[in-house]
């Protein structure tokens, strides 16, 4: 499902600080990895459940954020 906002959504490559899981495998996100974001391009809206996914996720996935 399509939330109204999924199209403000932008994926922002970061350095894990701390320890994260993939939204999509589960895997984990250990600090110093890099893992992709999800952020929202408009700052008023105070973005509700972002999710993380690993490099690998986003490999496979990319073409949804395109
Ligand atoms: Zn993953």
């Amino acid at each position: 499902m399509v939330s109204k906002y999924d199209c403000l959504k932008i994926l922002k490559m970061t350095k894990a600080i701390k320890f994260h899981f993939c939204s999509n495998c589960d895997k984990e996100i250990i600090p110093g990895e890099y893992y992709y974001k999800e952020n929202i391009k408009d700052k008023y809206i105070h973005a509700l459940n972002l999710k993380n996914y690993c490099t690998s996720c986003f490999d496979k996935l990319k073409l949804y954020f395109i």
